[in-house]
């Protein structure tokens, strides 16, 4: 296929693969680099809202998702203060008719897998391992993408690159210098147990929010059930990159016992047996994204939060928006700025709702108590309809 119908993609993360996914069904052919020798396995549970989960059925994912991903019935909404059920938000069935899509949480390795499986099925799709972005030059035909394997050297033409590589993105870093992701002063904790270790009841088919003050936590099943995923966070200094750093049990376990969280979230932190960290760091929201053929997407664009769950789905959405821009106009350049258009305004938003999540889930005192009243005034069916923006959102 001729230069003007093929696109470089950096990195097969969740936005790169579904891009890639995208853009052949729309008649591009795709070479994605990825400088893993293979997909890490690593990650713990996502959700996946009904924007995002719409998305990859349309993209013909859901057989390869459905049998291992969970369909939760409700968020609880708990309070660490009292233990109590603040509000019980109604997900299922009910959820997924109102939005005309389900609502899954799963497993990111179950994720990437299938994304890598459809993307290996497709003769449009060349996925290269261990292939690392290095530099971009444009040309009159597009750009000049240089990889490096090892220590060989390559340079492949194309009609576009996208930088889908990550909050580290050294796409982002060859066009924007400038912008520097930030640290946020906050440490995620990620762990799973087995659903059969604890009580029923205490592991039902509900994603847990439990807010306390300066900490929160969020659990969920995961791997069809079989598993609870957890999240926990809490401020700290410690922000070396990556996503995987041992984490201390110990440690964790005193910072919610110092807190005294009540019974049931104190076991789950009990439950797990081996913990991994990462440093939450967020990318500015009215960075640039775009240079000519060359654009950005998901985190290396606009990392975010995740305490509106919306990560992999803010990139799972430009996927489908970039390729619908590409796929419809035939100068690359002003397709890209399009898409960028098209983006910015609701990622801005969803970034900022994560943001101001964050603090309402850490708020203390007579402020907790304050938020938790007006949870319960305004009832459990009008806080979830306030987020319909987020999920009935269509490309
Ligand atoms: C290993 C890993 C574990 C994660 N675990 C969690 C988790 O437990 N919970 C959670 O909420 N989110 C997690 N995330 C983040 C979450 O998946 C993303 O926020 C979200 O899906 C957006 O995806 P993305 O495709 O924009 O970026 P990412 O998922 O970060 O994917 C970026 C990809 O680009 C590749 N890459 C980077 N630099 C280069 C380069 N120079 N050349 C070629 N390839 C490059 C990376 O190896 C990676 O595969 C994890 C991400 C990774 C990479």
């Amino acid at each position: 296929m001729s230069i003007a119908r093929t696109i470089v993609v950096a990195g097969a993360g969740i936005g790169g693969l579904t891009a890639a996914l995208a853009l052949a069904e729309r008649g591009f052919r795709v070479i994605i680099m990825e400088k893993a020798g293979r997909l890490e396995e690593a990650g713990a549970g996502l959700q996946l809202s009904p924007n995002a989960s719409r998305i990859l059925i349309e993209l013909g994912l859901q057989d390869r998702l459905q049998p291992r991903a969970v369909t939760p019935d409700a968020i609880s909404i708990m309070s660490a203060s009292s233990g109590g059920e603040i509000a019980r938000l109604p997900l299922g069935e009910e959820a997924a008719l109102r939005a005309g899509a389900p609502w899954w949480v799963l497993h990111r390795a179950d994720l990437q897998a299938a994304l890598q499986a459809q993307v290996n099925d497709n003769p449009a799709i060349e996925l290269r391992l261990g292939c690392q972005f290095d530099d971009v030059v444009t040309d009159a035909g597009g750009v000049i993408v240089s990889q490096r394997s090892g220590t060989t050297r390559h340079s492949e033409p194309a009609l576009a690159l996208i930088g889908a590589d990550g909050v580290w993105s050294a796409v982002r870093q060859r066009l924007f210098p400038h912008i520097q992701p930030q640290f946020s002063g906050l440490i995620a904790w990620r762990g799973t147990f087995e659903t059969a270790q604890f009580p029923s009841g205490h592991t039902s088919q509900q994603v847990q929010l439990w807010m306390g003050s300066n900490a929160h936590l969020v659990a969920y099943p995961i791997s069809g059930g079989r598993q609870i995923n957890i999240v926990a966070i809490l401020q700290g200094a410690w922000n070396r990159p990556g996503w995987s750093a041992d984490g201390d049990a110990t440690e964790i376990r005193n910072a919610f016992m110092a807190r005294h969280w009540p019974g049931p979230a104190g076991m789950m932190i009990g439950a797990v047996d081996s913990w991994r960290k990462w440093a939450l760091f967020t990318v500015s929201h009215d960075a640039d994204w775009n240079s000519g053929p060359v654009t950005l997407l998901g985190d290396a664009a606009h990392a975010m939060l995740p305490f509106a769950a919306q990560g992999a789905g803010m990139a799972i959405e430009d996927a489908a928006v970039l390729a619908q821009c590409l796929g419809s106009m035939a100068d690359a350049p002003a397709a890209l700025a399009r898409y960028a258009g098209l983006r910015r305004a609701r990622v801005m938003r969803v970034q900022a709702t994560a943001r101001r999540n964050g603090t309402i889930y850490h708020l203390g005192g007579v402020a907790a108590l304050l938020r938790d009243s007006v949870i319960r005034a305004i009832g459990a069916q009008r806080v979830l309809a306030r987020q319909d923006w987020i999920y009935r959102w269509r490309p």
